[in-house]
């Protein structure tokens, strides 16, 4: 099957600023956590569990092919020889983030700080037909949804109103997804997350510390697996049991820059580890997200971020998060990284 790159005829239009419900950016006085308060997204569609059957079209789904009239028109598409489309990324009906004409990349907020959520919310549909697993997408196709969410990452990251974007993915209804059509979701904001700022301030303080993650997963026994320049590992402190990371061995702090062995690596190594967890406990939920250092224009005085590297973070959601973990954003788990990375890697 030979696979290109159509772009949409039709260019979504932003959705005006002035929308009633436009969404917000809080953040906490205290904490100084970031909030996304965006009422609309209370009237999206929740599928309760359905008894669709996966492999073909279903008429009510608004991701499988034939229903496209049912979402905005999209961004990227890709299509095989016979013009059918193989994946398509749209714009996300119930975003969190609006694009919001004549933004500029926001100035540093402050605690108790309230604006308009700058940024681009969409969904990258992996399939046209009506599955629930990334599994059921045969491995070239799935490939090809990887390219396209990396040349997606690539246009946006030119965008000087925008300062960082991921990708992510919440399967079953543990890990917060809302529909059972096989799908992930882009987001860019116009600032770095907490979490992503201080894991480059590890990578600028400890230069190496992406080489001595491997290196410590090498010695400990935490590899499930290596493909290419790629490694598939259990992290030395899991919040869940079977909690996989992928990261490339070299230095590669943009995953929108990524060459194309790494793009084919890592949808190998992600049906991989999905395939391990399903054996070892079938049905599992699971979320991941891509961590990747900002948009050039928005790092600062160190463009390369020191020795920082995207890498996907994959957490299935077997327990959950309870009390303490969200009062403290300490974890507790019960199985070791050891454990889990022999179990997966035998499964
Ligand atoms: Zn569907
Ligand atoms: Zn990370």
């Amino acid at each position: 099957m030979f696979l290109r790159y159509s772009p949409s005829m039709h260019p979504p239009v932003p959705p005006s600023a002035a929308a009633p419900c436009a969404p917000r950016i809080h953040l906490d006085a205290v904490s100084a956590r970031a909030v996304f308060v965006a009422p609309e997204r209370a009237e999206r569609p929740i599928e309760e569990s359905t008894t669709a059957p996966t492999g073909g079209l279903v008429e009510a789904c608004p991701f499988c092919a034939g229903n496209e009239r049912l979402t905005p028109p999209d961004v990227v598409r890709a299509v095989d020889d016979s013009g059918g489309w193989r994946a398509r990324i749209i714009p996300n009906r119930y975003p969190f983030v609006r694009d919001l004409p004549q933004a500029s990349a926001a100035a540093p907020a402050t605690p108790g700080d309230d604006r308009a959520a700058h940024g681009v919310h969409e969904v990258v549909i992996e399939s046209p037909r009506h599955e629930r697993s990334i599994l059921a997408i045969d491995s070239r196709s799935w490939e090809l949804v990887w390219r396209l969410c990396r040349d997606r990452l690539a246009m946006l990251s030119s965008r000087r109103d925008l300062a960082w974007a991921t990708i992510f993915k919440n399967s079953g209804p543990r890990a917060g997804a809302s529909l059972e059509h096989v799908h992930s979701q882009l987001v860019a904001i116009d600032f770095v997350p907490a979490t992503v700022r201080a894991e480059i301030a590890h990578a600028e303080a400890v230069p190496d510390a992406f080489d001595s993650l491997i290196r410590e997963a090498e010695a400990e026994g935490r590899v499930v697996e290596t493909l290419g320049s790629l490694v598939a590992l259990c992290p030395p402190a899991p919040r869940q049991p079977f909690e996989t990371w992928i990261v490339p061995r070299h230095a590669s702090g943009s995953f929108a820059r990524a060459g194309d062995d790494d793009v084919a690596a890592v949808a190998s190594l992600t049906r991989s580890a999905i395939g391990r967890l399903g054996r070892l406990v079938p049905g599992a939920d699971y979320n991941w997200w891509l961590h990747q250092a900002p948009f050039d224009h928005a790092a600062g005085d160190s463009p390369t971020t020191g020795g920082y590297r995207w890498h996907l973070e994959i957490m299935p959601r077997l327990a959950q998060l309870a009390g303490f973990e969200l009062g403290t954003g300490c974890h507790i788990t019960t199985l070791s990284p050891m454990e889990s990375a022999r179990r997966l890697a035998e499964a």
